[in-house]
């Protein structure tokens, strides 16, 4: 596969290159990737993202890909009628023949929107919608042997912060899968009943952390064996590039990095930078 993990020193685990919010500066950012020596899987979000994530993998070493139907973004105007799920996931699981896809995702549980658009049993027929759709993507993932990128963002930013995470434990306790909870912005209790109830599930933190305490003692407790960091690129800027940039990029997963190390007060930097990289290995490589 043209990927070497050896020829890169930090993985952003989680961007969307693919987004047309990088068509102009795309070859500056995969070169300023290359300079840091970062590596990143550009997430795919629906067939035709995932298909460009699938391009965009092919032509540049440093980048690998995965393949879905995002549980909010895209979710709205899909035909939910069974014939429909068939082809849509045959489809899916066609752009992700290539050794350069390593997850499925993401996919999961997004009530932050639904829960101020819709209320009472309009609002449960849309959870459970997503639930159905997030079960197709288990079951790829499954299939193809992969692990699941997971986007699960609750109702509430403070307040209910874990519906939709307690809802997801429910769903991927019934399986035998593996994968990562992306941008995990949710409490530590929540952390800990995913620790106990899905052993094969990894965290990844992103750029968040630069600019709220909040999360610190959420990010302290992680398990050195679990932990990932990552951008989502284009969105969420870290603090110290908010003068000199407008979008988030692969390359600013450096600036998580040191806040990382400096939240769980690490000193020998260049072992943790290792640890990370095994992580990713371990997730998604094997
Ligand atoms: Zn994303």
């Amino acid at each position: 596969m043209n990927f070497n993990l050896e020829k890169v020193e930090y993985v952003d685990i989680h961007s969307h290159l693919s987004f047309k919010d990088y068509r102009e500066n795309l070859s500056q950012i995969l070169k300023r990737m290359k300079e840091n020596k970062v590596a990143t899987i550009c997430i795919g979000t629906d067939l035709e993202e995932s298909l460009e994530a699938k391009k965009i993998a092919e032509e540049n070493e440093n980048v690998l890909y995965s393949i879905a139907l995002h549980p909010h973004d895209n979710l709205k105007e899909f035909d939910f009628a069974f014939e429909n799920q068939k082809k849509y996931f045959s489809d899916l699981k066609e752009i992700s023949k290539s050794e350069k896809c390593v997850t499925v995702g993401e996919c999961g549980l997004d009530y932050f929107y639904i829960s101020k658009e819709f209320e009472g049993g309009e609002l449960v027929f849309q959870k459970e919608r997503q639930k159905e759709i997030f079960k197709r993507h288990i079951e790829l993932a499954l299939d193809l042997d992969l692990p699941l990128m997971l986007h699960i963002r609750p109702s509430e930013t403070d307040g209910n912060r874990e519906d939709a995470y307690l809802d997801a434990i429910e769903i991927l306790k019934e399986y035998r899968v593996r994968g990562n909870f992306h941008f995990f912005t949710s409490t530590k209790k929540v952390m800990e009943k995913i620790l106990k109830n899905l052993p094969d599930f990894s965290f990844s933190i992103p750029a968040v952390c630069t600019f709220t305490d909040e999360y610190d003692e959420m990010i302290k407790a992680i398990p050195l064996d679990k932990i990932h960091i990552e951008t989502d690129s284009p969105f969420v800027l870290p603090k110290n590039k908010r003068k000199e940039a407008k979008q988030n990029e692969p390359s600013f997963v450096v600036e998580v990095f040191e806040k990382v190390c400096e939240i769980r007060k690490i000193e020998d930097k260049n072992k943790f930078k290792n640890v990370l990289k095994e992580n990713f290995e371990k997730m998604f490589l094997k």
